[in-house]
């Protein structure tokens, strides 16, 4: 598994992790320590998969999803019966999305071509009926990357193909406080601190992950996952798209979103 440095955490999450000194261990949440609490978290969000399949269920052609992880999005579309292109850029991402493939029925996992390739340059020589990109992952990239990704979806879409993205936007009613301190169950069960670092405006929102306060006093380590995840305003990336050939169909709004971001589904058709 790659090891990214982790980001020193800002405002609140600093000052409560000053609190407990040395005892604090920092990863990445992308990490070795932080992809099974990013998987307990993302597990208890299905609104997303079911209005992707919503609309995937419509057709029959093959395909591409980017950025598909370990597959929580794959197995599912696998699930309707299409064929499916899963992209990702990392091989340690990849070598779990083929353990998961292996448990399926042979059927279904020889339907899944799983392929490493960078999301905002890529060229696999042939088109595809739908694009996927979930789980708010276009914010993963700068503008020069969104470009990039534009130009090689539109390349891989057929004429009428959809591509279907998500993308996070700042609730009207989200206040104006900087940080926000709340606690979450992830699919286990198990309950996560969770301080968010987003003053209004900010292009990013820090997220810093803990154990609740009583297990970390009683602690000897505490274990702290840290990301950074850049806001991409829904209209912004709409109008990216129109000027890409990819014009807006469509949006639809997920029930699940944050304490103050509201998640948004976009819909859009190649022209
Ligand atoms: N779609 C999966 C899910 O729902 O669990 C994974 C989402 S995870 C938030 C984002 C994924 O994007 C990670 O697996 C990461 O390795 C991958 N990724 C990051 N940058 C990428 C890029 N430029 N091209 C392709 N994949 C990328």
């Amino acid at each position: 598994m790659t090891t990214a440095t982790p980001l020193s955490p800002p405002g609140l999450a600093a000052r409560v992790l000053a609190g407990y000194g040395d005892r604090v261990v920092l990863h990445d949440l992308y990490d070795e320590a932080g992809v099974p609490v990013y998987h307990d978290l993302a597990a208890t969000d299905t609104s997303e998969i079911r209005e992707l399949l919503r609309v995937a269920r419509g057709g029959t052609g093959p395909v591409l999803e980017l950025a598909a992880g370990s597959g929580r999005l794959t197995l599912p579309l696998l699930a309707l019966g299409r064929e499916v292109t899963a992209l990702e850029l990392k091989a340690d991402m990849l070598d779990l999305l083929r353990e998961r493939l292996a448990t399926l029925p042979a059927g279904a996992r020889a339907r899944c071509t799983p392929v490493q390739g960078d999301m905002s340059a890529f060229d696999l020589g042939r088109t595809y009926d739908l694009v996927v990109l979930g789980t708010t992952s276009v914010s993963l990239l700068d503008d020069a990357g969104r470009a990039g990704l534009l130009a090689s979806v539109r390349a891989h879409l057929r004429p009428g193909g959809t591509f279907l993205l998500s993308t996070v936007d700042r609730a009207a009613d989200a206040g104006t406080e900087a940080d926000l301190d709340f606690e979450v169950r992830g699919a286990s069960g198990r309950r996560y601190r969770m301080i968010e670092h987003w003053p209004p405006g900010a292009p990013a929102r820090g997220v810093t992950i803990l154990p609740p306060e009583r297990e970390a006093a009683a602690a000897d380590r505490v274990e702290v996952l840290t990301t950074s995840i850049r806001v991409l305003a829904a209209q912004r990336l709409e109008r990216e798209l129109a000027a890409a050939g990819l014009p807006v169909v469509a949006r639809h709004a997920l029930p699940a979103g944050g304490p103050r971001h509201v998640d948004v589904l976009i819909e859009a058709e190649a022209a």
